[in-house]
């Protein structure tokens, strides 16, 4: 299923570029996908770790834990993070990992087993130089936390570059947890300064209130803009003079839900059709589809997600003249802070967080201006001038190691 959407930007990007039939096999193959059974108190649990192609560097992405975890996701997600790994200019390949396994309803004894197994199972084809593990859905610092302990007591050495995404005392990287939303607002500002907006003519709604969403939408709020609606996965609010974010944040922090706070209540596809100028779209896959897609009514649309807008989706918006900011651009902040942390674990150094957020903002802008750059004289759609972009890097180093 999800694959299929590979297949359908590989034939666009083909048919821009010429791509040959050896440079598509290439980039449809897999360097490593490894498949195992994690046993845990007697329950098994099926689990991946898939690298997609290695030419730039060692495999990078996350670990997810969702029972609804399967091979077609987990190489899907590999080649996702190996073109946004490119495209972001990072020394890396693309990779991810899973178990299907539902974490919700499981003891926290139980997930430190499962992400200890998941070591014992995979650590031969890890490490900072072979393939580097992140969280990814339902895992976080402490699983990594895990994680690392347990690789680094089979190996007998430390070596904290092999995953990141850590907790601070296990050298993780302060700007990581914001990393993602920041990359998406440093894109955001620079796509305004080319539509020659001003900052009180623009309207902001934001789709799901976590990590990415919340700090998207607070870092907004702090530079005066107005988000008029924000959802999570119970409903969305609205308001059109502007939302008070902070206090948004305190009545979800309180009371599970930004539905609580007292403001018109939407739901999540009013939200997705609202005449806004952007919709930040930071929850789940597939939520612009050929089903909606004619109600859309935003000029322009960042994905904070990875694979909200489907690639129909993507083409039908383009050619009605939105601009979609591809996912493998937008919220590539969250690996280029992971990339901070490998290389500060890797090379002893600490690095201030001021010259960190400055380099983030800097890796931002100049891989926003290239697909933008790209996709006028290109004529086509910015999610299509990014993978250009990522795929002719990835070859360019086939070609070097005369695997091409
Ligand atoms: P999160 O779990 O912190 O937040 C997800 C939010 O989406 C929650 O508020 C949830 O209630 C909401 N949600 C769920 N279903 C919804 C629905 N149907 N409608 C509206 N809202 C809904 O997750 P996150 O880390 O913010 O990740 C969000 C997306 O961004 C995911 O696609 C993730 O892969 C992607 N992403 C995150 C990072 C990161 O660093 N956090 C990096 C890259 C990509």
């Amino acid at each position: 299923m999800v694959f299929e959407n590979v297949s359908k930007i590989l034939n666009r990007v083909s048919k821009i570029i010429g791509l040959s039939e050896e440079e598509i096999s290439i980039l449809l193959s897999f360097k490593r996908i490894s498949k195992k059974e994690i046993v845990v108190d007697g329950e098994k649990y099926t689990a991946w770790r898939i690298v997609h192609n290695d030419s730039l560097g060692p495999g990078k992405g996350g670990i997810r834990f969702h029972p609804n975890v399967s091979e077609d996701e987990v190489k899907s997600l590999a080649f996702w993070m190996s073109m946004k790994n490119s495209l972001a200019g990072l020394p890396y390949g693309g990779a991810k990992g899973g178990v299907k396994i539902n974490p919700k309803i499981m003891s926290k004894e139980d997930l430190e087993k499962v992400s200890r197994e998941f070591i014992r199972a995979f650590h031969e084809f890890l490490g900072e130089d072979i393939d580097v593990p992140a969280p990814d859905v339902y895992t976080n610092p402490q699983i990594m936390g895990w994680m690392l302990d347990e690789y680094e007591r089979i190996k007998g050495r430390h070596e904290p570059g092999m995953i990141t995404g850590k907790p601070l005392a296990l050298q993780g990287c302060k700007i990581r947890g914001k990393s993602t939303a920041k990359g998406g607002f440093v894109v955001f500002k620079e796509l305004l300064s080319k539509i020659g907006k001003n900052k009180d003519e623009i309207t902001i709604a934001v789709q799901g209130f976590g990590n990415a969403g919340y700090n998207f939408a607070q870092f907004a709020y702090d530079e005066g803009f107005k988000v008029v609606a924000v959802s999570d996965s119970k409903g969305g609010i609205a308001n059109s003079s502007g939302l008070n974010i902070p206090e948004v944040k305190k009545v979800k922090d309180e009371k599970g839900s930004v539905v609580e706070y007292n403001a018109d209540k939407i739901s999540n596809e009013e939200l997705l059709e609202m005449d806004v100028n952007f919709l930040i779209l930071a929850a789940l896959e597939n939520q612009i589809t050929k089903d909606n897609v004619s109600k859309v009514k935003s000029r322009y649309i960042i994905e904070l997600a990875n694979g909200p807008t489907t690639f129909d989706a993507t083409i039908a918006l383009y050619e009605r003249g939105v601009m979609v900011v591809p996912d493998i651009l937008a919220n590539a902040g969250g690996v280029i802070g992971s990339y901070f942390e490998w290389a500060q674990n890797k090379t002893g150094n600490i690095f201030e967080d001021d010259y960190l957020e400055k380099r983030l903002e800097d890796m931002m802008k100049r891989n926003f201006n290239k697909v933008y750059e790209l996709h006028l004289e290109k004529k086509v759609d910015m999610r299509t001038a990014a993978y250009i972009i990522a795929i002719k890097r990835i070859l360019d180093a086939e070609r070097a190691r005369g695997r091409l």
